[in-house]
């Protein structure tokens, strides 16, 4: 999940900084056209389809696991708070010894 946040805070400050540049050299009725596409096609396509692997990938864990029954489970970033670990189908950061209802 950081990784996703990660490349789309890069992808957005470069993508930001080239179209400041290139506000002087097109024409200024299609800029905003642009402007949008280019957004929507570097920034926010990636960002969705990115997450939407992420979750996809992690469905097992996000809704059938010991994790995913844990207060100390974040769902969202798929991490065990208490120990700041990733958890997987194979793997449980605390062996299942903290673990709290919700
Ligand atoms: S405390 Fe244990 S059961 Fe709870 S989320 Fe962390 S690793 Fe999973």
């Amino acid at each position: 999940m950081g990784r996703i946040v990660y490349w789309g805070l890069i992808r957005t400050v470069i993508t930001v900084f080239l179209l400041w540049i290139s506000y002087d050299y097109l024409y200024n009725r299609y800029w905003w056209i642009i402007a949008g596409v280019v957004v929507y096609v570097i920034i926010i396509h990636p960002i969705v389809s990115q997450y939407k692997s992420f979750t996809k990938k992690n469905e097992t864990v996000i809704k059938d696991s010991l994790c995913s029954r844990c207060k100390h489970f974040d769902e969202t970033a798929v991490l065990c708070m208490k120990y700041d670990k990733h958890p997987t189908e194979d793997y449980i950061p605390c062996e299942g010894v903290d673990w709290e209802p919700k």
